[in-house]
């Protein structure tokens, strides 16, 4: 997946001479997918098994930020706080922002249970850049007077699941209502169960999402198109396409996402008052019609079913050929999700996204997120172009962006990076 290097990765030269040095060459795809987004400021939402690189994803650019925005360090003062459950994971951490570091001045703490506080609180006294901490030492510190996290710029839960497991919610609760609200949050965890994601939802601000184990293997078979439209003009768009389709004697068994359920039963009113057979699973419908318009929808009867995500969860129907996201999903990672619905056994589909207005910064994000460009199709009669500009504006920005922060060599510091929020 990660064809690109790390030189590829906008990363302060001390860090590329680090990973250099450790012969890390390749992110992994939790690395290149989050990092980007880590630089840019944004809270994340990371989901890769155990194993996959997690914590480089996060402290690669937490050195960097370190790095590129040096400045003196009030007493008690932590800027980057990185919670964990154990104490092992704990010292992991910390030999990990060392080995990352080795080249960058900054200072780290590990702090955890069982031991004695004395080199704790001497080395808290001075702050520091980095904090690794369990939340239980992290708590009795604080208690003490001896750590002050007003001030913290970034804050990283690692092995979030693990937490919660562990009990450690009360603590995380409490740690973060000490923190200011102005900050930087990322989120990692190998599973993400619904305790884990209503955490996330409570604690993150617009998180990017990046998953790494969802069906995004197979999106490769996919063909993946955008279309820019304006919000009233969809119903006609679909309608349009399904037309072509038919005049083209395309076969097609087509399941569209609506945002609502009320979305979902307008457009079956459309579709039927312009002559296509349609039917809508939502949350509003009994079993037995939903049932009903499954069955017809399987056997070839009706060819374009409407669903809401929810409803369309559970369901498994061989030969989707075209998935539509007639409203664009809210996260990232439910586009991943919803397109995986079609090209399922190694069969091919396409993936038609219709953006509006409102779907700009998530066609941005689920962009950063697949790491290619999605295919804009423009050869239709609803084709908005002010939309398709601003969106290759920001293609074109990025790459600029990418271009002038790789490393310079004659200026071995590295240069500042603009970074989009402050540290
Ligand atoms: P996770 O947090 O997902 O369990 P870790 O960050 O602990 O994963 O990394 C697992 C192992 O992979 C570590 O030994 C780490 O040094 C190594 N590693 C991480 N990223 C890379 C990379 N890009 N190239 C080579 N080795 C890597
Ligand atoms: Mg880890």
């Amino acid at each position: 997946m990660s064809e690109i290097t790390f030189h590829d990765l906008p990363l302060a030269e001390p860090l590329h001479r680090a990973l250099g040095e450790h012969d890390y060459q390749t992110p992994s795809p939790i690395q290149a997918q989050a990092i980007p987004v880590i630089l840019e400021g944004r809270d994340l939402l990371g989901s890769a098994q155990t194993g996959t690189g997690k914590t480089a994803a996060f402290a690669l650019p937490i050195l960097h930020r370190i790095h590129t925005q040096p400045r003196e360090l009030e007493s008690k003062e932590v800027r980057a706080l990185v919670l964990v459950p154990t104490r092992e994971l704990a010292v992991q951490v910390d030999r990990s922002f060392e080995k990352y570091g080795a080249y960058i001045d900054f200072r780290a703490l590990v702090v955890y249970g069982g031991v004695g506080f004395e080199t704790q609180v001497k080395t808290l006294k001075k702050g520091v850049d980095v904090l690794v901490a369990t939340p239980g030492r992290l708590l009795d510190l604080h208690g003490q007077g001896c750590v002050d996290l007003s001030n913290v710029k970034v804050l990283v839960l690692d092995e979030a699941d693990r937490m919660l497991d562990m009990g450690f919610l009360p603590d995380m609760r409490r740690i973060i209502s000490l923190l200011p609200k102005e900050r930087q949050t990322l989120f990692l965890s190998a599973t993400l169960g619904h305790s884990v994601q209503s955490l996330a939802k409570s604690i993150l601000n617009d998180p990017v999402t990046v998953s790494v184990n969802p069906p995004s293997s197979t999106a490769e078979k996919i063909e993946q198109q955008v279309l820019f439209v304006r919000s009233n003009d969809k119903a006609e768009l679909l309608a349009h396409l399904l037309k072509q389709m038919e005049e083209e004697d395309e076969a097609q068994l087509m399941l569209v996402f609506s945002r609502t359920k009320h979305g979902a039963e307008r457009l079956v009113k459309k579709l039927h008052k312009a002559g296509i057979k349609a039917d809508a699973i939502h949350g509003d419908r009994t079993q037995g019609a939903r049932e009903k318009a499954l069955d017809k929808f399987r056997a070839g009867e009706i060819k374009v079913l409407v669903a809401t995500d929810v409803a369309a969860r559970g369901i498994d129907v061989k030969g989707i050929t075209h998935v539509v996201n007639y409203d664009f999903p809210n996260q990232p990672e439910s586009y991943v999700h919803r397109i995986g619905r079609t090209a399922r056994a190694g069969e091919e589909g396409e993936a038609i996204t219709f953006c509006s207005d409102e779907d700009m910064n998530v066609l941005w994000d689920v962009e950063k997120m697949i790491r290619q460009p999605i295919n804009i199709i423009k050869d239709h009669p609803y084709h908005c172009t002010d939309l398709e500009d601003l969106h290759l504006g920001r293609r074109e920005a990025l790459k600029k962006i990418v271009k002038q922060e790789r490393p310079r060599r004659r200026n071995r510091g590295g240069g500042p990076v603009r970074v989009r929020k402050a540290f």
